[in-house]
């Protein structure tokens, strides 16, 4: 035998076992953007890298060590998408579609080479919402409301949500200066990366999972109290609407983020059933980007979570109301001839019944081993075809999970078996 070819490191199948979660949270989070009136686009996974450096910005975790970037045969860069916003905005741009409100979403594959561990992977995938047009609060709320509605719809608990305001451009430079004036002064604590960020992007130091700097993080000259009126009017009216409907938050002045476009608005929500890596969802407002890309300039906000996290989050908490999409009957035949009365009944019942989930046998083996494989299907109930019921165009059916009496029924009494698909 050949030697067998790996998978990437930090790259996952994601096998039937663990499929109904994926598509369960896909599905209700499809039918909750339908609801509030959000539309899909889908872009390419790859795009120009100059697209991630000039958006993401280049002294980030993400564009100086973790994307997947390679020259085409052409010799142009090229970068497998480390998230979609950016590919959002040049599609919006060069579409045309931001001329108008627009509400949209994508969902797909992202690419980052970071170290793998649970919760953290070089293709993970993200359902992304963003919103163009709407310089306002209300917008900011609704996408932070839609979020809670969804944990809700999935019955999802300990998540919490994580707000903060990184204030307007003129605010931000001014705090600059005081930050780097701070940092400056206790330059023998900083690590190598905040060091080499101390006057290229000092913001991003507060951002640090460096355990030895978080108590002088800590200490930092703060954002949030330095910000100028019509930012704090910004942020106020935001805490205001999420205070009318009851939703609880905590204003967390330390939560940066770790990409350069935002303004105002930022938000995580964040459990403490992950381990380390615990935000599912994150975002923010980002009013400038458009214009940096080429656009005319147009306020944005939106957010992104990650679908993995979402999966443990749902397998930790063991409540995830996830549908059945096991077979309701498996069809055995047994005996000369019946395959193909077998095949024609199974047309006929998906003709007059299109939801019934048959699984039909297939490969042949004895009667014994085809009902092993229905009992292994999951199905509820066994449909038995043999030379008895073909002569008179019946069918068996068989209880595999209950203690209950076998029927024989005519293969065109399509009432009795649609009333199987909800016993
Ligand atoms: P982190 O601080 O965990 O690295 P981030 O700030 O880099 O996250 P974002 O770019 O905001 O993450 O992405 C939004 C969401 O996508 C995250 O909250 C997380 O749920 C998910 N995510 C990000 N990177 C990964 C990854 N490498 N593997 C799995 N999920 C990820
Ligand atoms: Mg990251």
């Amino acid at each position: 035998m050949a030697k067998s070819i790996q998978a990437i490191r930090g790259m996952n199948d994601i096998l039937p076992a663990q499929i109904a979660y994926w598509q369960h949270i896909e599905q209700q989070m499809k039918t909750l953007l339908d609801s509030y009136g959000y539309q899909e686009i889908r872009m390419p996974v790859l795009e120009k890298t100059e697209l991630f450096k000039r958006s993401i910005g280049e002294v980030t975790d993400i564009v100086e060590k973790e994307m997947y970037t390679f020259a085409d045969r052409n010799n142009e860069s090229l970068t497998l998408r480390p998230e979609g916003t950016a590919g959002c905005v040049r599609a919006g741009v060069q579409r045309g579609l931001l001329n108008q409100v627009q509400k949209l979403w994508y969902q797909g594959p992202m690419f980052r080479y970071e170290r793998p561990q649970k919760g953290r992977y070089r293709q993970f995938y993200q359902i992304g919402v963003e919103t163009y047009g709407i310089a306002s609060p209300d917008i900011d709320a609704e996408l932070i409301l839609l979020t809670a509605r969804f944990w809700k719809k999935l019955g999802l608990q300990h998540l919490s949500l994580q707000l903060n305001s990184l204030g307007n451009t003129a605010c931000r430079a001014v705090y600059r200066e005081t930050l780097v004036a701070y940092f400056t002064q206790h330059q023998a604590q900083l690590d190598e990366d905040s060091q080499r960020r101390l006057h290229s992007n000092p913001l991003r130091i507060l951002d640090s999972k460096n355990p030895d700097m978080q108590a002088l993080i800590e200490a930092a000259p703060r954002l949030l109290d330095v910000l100028d009126e019509e930012s704090r009017n910004h942020f106020e009216q935001l805490c205001q609407l999420l205070d009318r409907v009851g939703l609880s938050y905590e204003i967390n002045p330390r939560l940066v983020r770790g990409l350069d476009y935002y303004n105002h608005t930022v938000f995580e929500w964040v459990t403490d059933q992950l381990g380390a890596q615990g935000t599912v969802c994150a975002g923010g407002r980002y009013d400038s980007l458009v214009a940096e890309i080429g656009g005319k300039a147009t306020p944005a906000v939106g957010f992104a979570m990650g679908i993995e996290r979402l999966v443990s989050l749902l397998e930790a908490q063991d409540n995830p109301g996830l549908p059945d999409n096991s077979p309701h009957a498996y069809l055995v035949m047994v005996g000369e001839n019946t395959l193909s009365a077998g095949v024609k009944f199974a047309e006929q019942l998906r003709d007059a019944l299109p939801d019934f989930r048959l699984q039909m046998h297939c490969g042949g083996g004895s009667f014994k081993s085809q009902f092993k494989k229905a009992d292994k299907s999951g199905a509820r109930f066994a449909f038995v075809l043999g030379e008895d019921e073909i002569a008179q165009q019946q069918v068996t059916v068989k209880y595999l999970r209950e203690n209950q009496p076998q029927n024989t029924v005519k293969q065109t009494d399509t009432a009795y078996l649609q009333s199987l698909m909800s016993v």
